[in-house]
């Protein structure tokens, strides 16, 4: 038995340690022997193992150089784990499915929550190429992800993530239950893919554009806040009052604010 790892800050290391959220966050993914599983993060292996128990394969990715061997060699009487030696947000997860010869990967991780939002929106490229994603956050992450049009928390995260995925918020886990303890409260969230056909069909770069600003000056009227990108006809043509407030959209309305031709 390997003494504990010494957490990292710079890698985000918060350790999961309590048994009943390890076990129900393994139980929501509910892995079966024929997913192609991925995890995100591994550390010292807390969600690995169980997932490798019932998964029998499962390919881990993580950054920090100390934790490999370790997993390894606790793995191997599990089952197969591949340790991908990487930055998660340089992983192709569309070239890793088809390199496996599979049409989609599972995604699973308590993620390091210095890039949590990097993440999510690096995966949300790759949505094509993945079934499901369940996510350890920080509970003001899953808030916003999963904030609704007029709420305080509804933002750029959630318009791009709820009009790429559906967002299930599905339990809180208390700073407690990981090693050393961060100074949030998290939660756990499953994503999953819209289908290509059901998925809007904007421009992303011009839907990103019209969002980011849209957010940007959020106390203004969205005349205001879109005055570089379009102007109040353009925006009435979208069927949008040009006097409303961005977070008061929902995530539709930017839609059709993107799909107007710029003037
Ligand atoms: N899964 C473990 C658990 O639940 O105890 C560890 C979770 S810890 C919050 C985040 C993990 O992500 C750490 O193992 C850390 O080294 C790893 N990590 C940090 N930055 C990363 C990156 N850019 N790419 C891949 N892994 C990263």
């Amino acid at each position: 038995m390997n003494a504990p790892a010494r957490p990292k800050k710079s890698f985000g290391q918060h350790f999961l340690h309590e048994r009943r959220y390890i076990e129900r966050i393994v139980a929501a993914i509910s892995p079966r022997p024929d997913d192609f599983l991925v995890e995100i993060g591994p550390g010292e292996g807390a969600l690995t193992f169980p997932l490798l128990t019932a998964a029998r394969k499962l390919t881990a990715i993580e950054l920090d150089t100390d934790l490999i061997p370790r997993l390894q060699q606790q793995a191997a009487a599990i089952g197969e784990l591949s340790i991908v030696h990487a930055d998660v947000l340089k992983v192709d997860f569309t070239a890793m499915a088809a390199r496996a010869g599979v049409s989609r990967l599972r995604i699973a991780g308590n993620l390091p929550y210095y890039i949590s939002s990097p993440i999510l929106f690096h995966c949300v490229d790759h949505a094509d190429a993945i079934t499901d994603m369940h996510f350890m956050l920080q509970k003001e992450v899953v808030d916003r992800m999963a904030a609704e049009p007029g709420s305080k928390v509804y933002g750029r995260l959630s318009v791009m993530l709820q009009l790429a995925c559906r967002v299930v918020p599905l339990f809180d886990v208390p700073p407690g239950a990981f090693r050393p303890p961060p100074k949030v409260d998290s939660s756990v969230v499953r994503l999953l893919p819209i289908p290509l056909e059901e998925r809007h069909d904007a421009n992303p770069a011009r839907l990103h554009a019209v969002v980011k600003a849209a957010f940007a000056q959020r106390r203004k009227t969205l005349s205001n806040a879109l005055r570089q990108l379009m102007d109040a006809d353009t925006i009435r043509q979208a069927d949008v009052d040009p006097k409303a407030r961005a977070e008061t959209l929902a995530p539709d309305d930017f839609v059709r604010l993107a799909k107007i031709p710029p003037t």
